[in-house]
């Protein structure tokens, strides 16, 4: 008898922690400390980085169904592998990193949104460089990095394996933050971008970093420092992030977030995710997209299999699916890349905000 009612009790306790099991994020105000950021205009990066942070966690936080953890909440030194560490160990489904962008030229403006990938080219190495470069301001970094030199364009980040789940994920959520910049705050889209960014690589999660925009140009610095300005940052992005966990887990947080004019869809923005070299190293591919004529449009990647009918895409038909690393990436369509931006925009229109163009081959 004992054992059964301990077996209820069990039963019982192990129901209810699935049925609160949080969405784990980890925000990460970037720089802190004796590490400053960019410093220009009267604004200096670590402490607009923080403040939106903490804005941004203040909101979700509203939320039972949200577990936040913050790299840091002070003006501190955290260096890159204990940001990593912070994230791994709490297990989080993502990581958000804020940062500001600086350029030597006072003309660039614009908001981008970075993930884990391989190319180097032009500026974005020197994106890449500078929030990787911190790395050189702690003791043993050459040990502790596993030599890698953030002042050389040739050098290797020490890459794991990277689920091309995590990545399309991340994507997904880059993208969705890209879109409402343009598309709500009238800000610059300078696009969703990959690079090799060492804290990303060394998180296990989905993970992106945002640069929310030139703290060089005068006029964006002072958007970046007003009241305004930061408030309309963080409720775009933890609307992104609650809109994220609503695709991913099939779950339905209203976001109370004010202030927001809603996207006005206007030319939507092409994201190609090829399969080439630079994105698929050490992935996982399990299987390559079903056979079709070129391209597709990725509509989203969850872990819930649903029948493939209008009622569950919100009207859309011809949909697809691809079982890949036990998750399912859904599809609208297939076609020329003429006919899948036709598409990509009615899939926006249909709510798919974060939708992206993909290869199929
Ligand atoms: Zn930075």
């Amino acid at each position: 008898m004992k054992k059964i009612v301990l077996y209820i009790l069990l039963s019982l306790s192990v129901f209810s922690y699935a049925q609160e099991k949080k969405f784990k994020v980890v925000l990460d105000a970037g720089h802190g400390g004796k590490d400053p950021g960019a410093a220009k205009n009267g604004c200096i990066e670590k402490h607009i980085a923080l403040d939106v942070v903490l804005r941004i966690g203040k909101i979700l936080e509203a939320y039972p169904e949200f577990d936040i953890k913050y790299t840091r909440t002070t003006d501190v030194f955290i260096p890159l592998v204990d940001r990593a560490k912070i994230a791994n160990d709490f297990e989080a489904d993502l990581f958000v990193s804020v940062h500001c962008n600086a350029s030597v030229s006072p003309k660039p403006y614009g908001a981008m949104t970075l993930v884990m990938g391989l190319s180097r080219t032009g500026m974005n190495f020197e994106i890449a460089k500078a929030e990787n470069a911190v790395i050189s301001l702690e003791e043993n970094y050459k040990e502790k990095y596993e030599g890698f030199d953030p002042n050389n364009p040739n050098t290797q980040i020490g890459l794991k394996i990277m689920q091309e789940e995590t990545l399309m994920q991340s994507i997904d959520f880059a993208s969705a933050v890209q879109n409402y910049f343009k598309n709500s705050l009238q800000r610059k889209d300078l696009g969703m971008h990959q690079q090799p960014l060492w804290v990303l690589d060394a998180t296990v999660m989905p993970g992106v970093l945002i640069e929310l925009g030139f703290l060089s140009n005068l006029q964006e610095s002072k958007y970046m420092k007003s009241e305004e300005g930061k408030s309309n940052y963080s409720q775009i992005i933890a609307r992104s992030i609650i809109e994220y966990k609503n695709n991913l887990k099939g779950t339905n947080t209203i976001p109370n977030v004010l202030d927001i004019k809603e996207p006005i869809i206007t030319e939507p923005e092409i994201v190609v995710v090829t399969t080439d070299s630079s994105t698929v190293v050490n992935s996982t591919i399990i299987e390559a997209v079903p056979a079709g004529s070129g391209y597709k449009v990725q509509i989203s990647f969850s872990t819930k299999k649903l029948e493939l009918i209008p009622e569950n895409f919100n009207g859309l038909t011809n949909i697809s699916v691809l079982e890949i690393n036990g998750g399912y990436k859904y599809y609208y369509g297939e076609g020329s890349m003429e006919t899948c931006k036709k598409l990509l925009a009615e899939a926006k229109l249909k709510g798919y905000k974060s939708a992206f163009i993909v290869e199929s081959k």
